[in-house]
């Protein structure tokens, strides 16, 4: 069955009023496939959503990069989920390796976060990834399979589900895995889905990979079979962020 290919610009804590209207104004003009090729979203920091929301074009979605794990009220400093759906966006990050490792969120209260966030209506871009002493010990698979079980445990409905697999020791170090590397993790997580979720959701999921994806190197890894996408951190912030959409073709 098709998967629709997606990228996600994950803006992290980054942009200005100012640089976030050219980042715009750089995507507004873009040539890129349709909707029916690719699926855009980007997440600008929460306190520049509303401008984004506003200004970029309406075939490009918007999320968020995190929300709270229940219901809004005395939580400060968070955001609920009832807000994004509120403002009326279609996806949220969750269980960033950044959010994992600088936060120390841990896989329960992430699964928590992604069923909640589901049960308001929110599609989901659910990271997973082994940090680099775990791939170095062989514990790759182990590491995106404990991470799949632990949302697993949680949900029973993956179609607004989209994992990003992101090996941690890739993330912004411009260290990015081959394609072989990527590869092997996504049909990993894949055959996981399959054979502890559904047939179909092993189908029509879609594994997205991120860690310094760039331009250069998107076109290899987006003709592996089982990578339907990328999560795309700092290249986001850049023009060539248009052409890793490209590479949807
Ligand atoms: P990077 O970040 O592309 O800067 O490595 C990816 C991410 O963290 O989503």
């Amino acid at each position: 069955m098709a998967r629709k290919f997606f990228v996600g610009g994950n803006w992290k804590c980054n942009g200005t009023v100012k640089s976030n209207e050219e980042l715009v104004k750089v995507l507004n003009a873009a040539e890129v496939p349709g909707t029916d090729v690719v699926e855009v979203v980007v997440a600008p920091a929460a306190v520049h959503i509303p401008q984004v929301l506003a200004s970029l074009r309406k075939d490009f979605s918007v999320a968020a990069q995190n929300c709270w794990v229940k219901a809004g009220g005395a939580f400060t400093g968070e955001l609920s989920a009832e807000m994004l759906a509120d403002l009326g966006l279609p996806w949220v990050v969750l269980g960033h390796s950044e959010r994992r490792h600088i936060i120390g969120e841990s896989d329960e209260f992430i699964a928590d976060k992604v069923a909640y966030a589901l049960s308001k209506g929110l599609g989901v871009i659910y990271c997973i990834g082994e940090k680099l002493e775990e791939r170095e010990a062989g514990n790759t698979l182990d590491v995106n399979a404990r991470q799949m079980k632990a949302l697993a445990d949680k949900i029973q409905d993956w179609s607004k589900v989209v994992v990003a697999y992101e090996p941690v020791w890739a993330i912004g170090t411009g260290k990015v895995a081959t394609p072989e590397q990527a590869q092997e993790v996504h049909d990993a997580v894949r055959k996981w889905l399959a054979d502890n979720v559904s047939a179909d959701a092993a189908a029509t999921t879609r594994i997205i990979y991120g860690g310094s994806v760039t331009a250069k190197n998107c076109g290899d890894l987006a003709t592996q079979p089982d990578i339907d996408g990328f999560l795309v951190g700092g290249a986001s912030l850049k023009p060539e962020f248009v052409d890793i959409i490209k590479s949807a073709t």
